[in-house]
């Protein structure tokens, strides 16, 4: 590809940055459990357990991070999740053009 063209996809790729919603890591899991109270139904009937639970963990600074979501919390944060990751395959993107705008530079 050739500088005019490799600046022309940057600046597309910068555009569609710029067009990122809000963005988090981590991953939600949501499941059923049961509360232990040896009266609930929930001890033997796996239909009666409680729940969904919408448990969001992530990482920061190395530490492991657990939230309980509900579940529009759920919904936003797995949007921002997908957000997150067309960021970094935009990043990508954007790396490798700039790689090869080094290469091209060297007899500049
Ligand atoms: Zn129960």
């Amino acid at each position: 590809m050739d500088n005019k063209t490799l600046k022309r996809e940057y600046t597309e790729l910068q555009k569609q940055l710029s067009r990122i919603g809000y963005i988090c890591n981590g991953t939600v899991m949501s499941s059923y459990r049961k509360c232990g109270k040896p009266s609930c139904s929930c001890k033997d009937d796996p239909q009666m357990r409680h729940g969904p639970y919408h448990i969001w963990t992530r990482k920061e600074k190395g530490k492991t991070v657990t939230r309980s979501l509900s579940k529009t919390q759920s919904d936003h944060c797995s949007d921002y999740m997908q957000n997150f990751k067309e960021m970094e395959n935009i990043i990508d993107k954007m790396k490798k053009i700039s790689i090869q705008i080094i290469e091209q530079s060297k007899n500049n």
